[in-house]
């Protein structure tokens, strides 16, 4: 599941939660205000997608495909 970083327009906090469907509605955890901005999350640029080149299949404990080439990042 996605963690998206968001700030809050009202209070200026920023904070990130986990998202489990993208209809649902963000609140900011400081003052709940929706009236928030999605910001780009550093980790899903990251390591915080699951998606590799083998498919869905996380690269902990080990790459699912077995060449390495999944998590090229990590090595
Ligand atoms: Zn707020």
């Amino acid at each position: 599941m996605p963690i998206y970083e968001y700030r809050c327009s009202d209070c200026q906090q920023k904070f990130e939660t986990l998202v489990r469907n993208s209809s649902e509605t963000v609140e900011c955890k400081f003052c709940n205000s929706s009236n928030i901005k999605k910001l780009i999350s550093a980790h899903a640029i990251t390591s915080g997608s699951p998606e590799t080149a083998c498919g869905t299949a996380p690269c902990s404990p080990a790459p699912a495909c077995g060449s390495g080439g999944c998590c090229p990042g990590l090595n």
